[in-house]
């Protein structure tokens, strides 16, 4: 049996992007019953961006509602809030004493970050610790993440080697699984989509708000009549993550051809997705207007996540000395 892990930060609600990555695949995953899988919120992350108390908590509860919107079962695996389960801090602190500093000052995303956003605090610096935290003390084998996380789980390996070179064996080694067929997928400005980044598409607004972040992707300035690449369109490269294979090659031929605008274009896009994730919309919307069925589902799974956690705890800290 493998232990499957994956968490998202409760900075915003999930967007397209985390569903395609991260969110859809992971759940693809868990329903196969060879399989445990952990599906956790990881809120205390988001408080290197998150400041307001009230947004952090519906954050919370916005991503709960989206695995549960998208079919993840709650009561055969483990969903959980990351805060539900003070162990983590302390396994990060061990961790922190055996990472070197160069590792966490070359990292490409608190590279990236830091050079976007105005507060740069040192949550965002040892973010790869927790996270490495967050993976290691659920003897996780298997962590499903989109590939701007590839690096972020090498140093979780790394950090597992050097903790089993001091100590002797004592951390399960865990393999990324990355789709390699989903890419970063783009935000509306054509950078990474990122809750944090303003650039992003959330599904689960009504239909008018989300019809309006669709058209704000941005494109060059051709004119309708041009025969345009969609090799290097934003739409089309959302498009094409989620329409069927003949509805690719249909779109792909409209670009060529001209007379085909990108307001078109984005018009499909927006029908694709209204359609194809409607239930998933409507489910989403009834969960936060319950939030007391979702705060009773990671309560539940609190309870089953920190047994496991206490465990490995206790087997880390007899290996440091404590
Ligand atoms: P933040 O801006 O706060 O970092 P984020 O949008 O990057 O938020 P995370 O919570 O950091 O989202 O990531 C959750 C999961 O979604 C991870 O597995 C990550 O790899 C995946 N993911 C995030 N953004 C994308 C994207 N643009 N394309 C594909 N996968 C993504
Ligand atoms: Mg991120």
């Amino acid at each position: 049996m493998a232990r499957i892990l994956t968490g998202i930060q409760s900075s915003g609600v999930p967007h397209l992007g985390n569903l395609l990555g991260a969110i859809i695949p992971a759940i693809r995953l868990s329903k196969d019953p060879k399989n445990e899988s952990l599906f956790f919120i990881a809120d205390m992350h988001s408080l290197t961006s998150i400041k307001d108390p009230k947004i952090l908590k519906e954050n919370t509860y916005a991503t709960a509602a989206a695995w549960i919107a998208f079919g993840f079962n709650s009561e055969s695996n483990i969903f959980y809030r990351q805060s539900d389960i003070p162990e983590v801090t302390e396994l990060m602190w061990y961790l922190n004493c055996i990472s070197p500093f160069p590792m966490l000052a070359n990292a490409h995303s608190f590279k990236d970050k830091s050079n976007k956003l105005h507060n740069v605090n040192t949550g965002l610096f040892t973010y790869p610790i927790l996270m490495a935290a967050d993976i290691l003390l659920y003897d996780a084998n298997i962590v499903p993440v989109g590939k701007d996380q590839k690096q972020h789980l090498e140093m979780t390996r790394d950090i597992a080697r050097f903790f089993n070179n001091i100590y002797g064996d004592t951390l399960i080694i865990p393999e990324p699984k990355i789709d390699e067929r989903i890419m970063t997928i783009p935000g509306t400005n054509g950078q990474k989509m990122s809750k944090s980044y303003n650039n992003f598409i959330n599904i689960f607004l009504p239909d008018k708000k989300l019809h309006k972040q669709i058209m704000s992707i941005e494109t060059d300035s051709k004119g309708v009549e041009e025969s345009k690449d969609p090799s290097t369109c934003n739409v089309f490269k959302i498009y094409e993550l989620m329409a069927t294979e003949s509805d690719v090659v249909q779109m792909k031929k409209n670009y060529r051809e001209g007379n085909y605008g990108y307001g078109h274009a984005k018009q499909t896009l927006f029908e694709l997705i209204t359609s194809k994730y409607s239930l998933e919309r409507i489910r989403f919307n009834e969960l936060m207007e319950n939030q007391n069925i979702i705060e009773d589902k990671l309560l539940k799974g609190a309870k089953k996540a920190r047994s496991i956690a206490q465990k490995v705890l206790r087997r880390i800290r007899t290996k440091v000395g404590y």
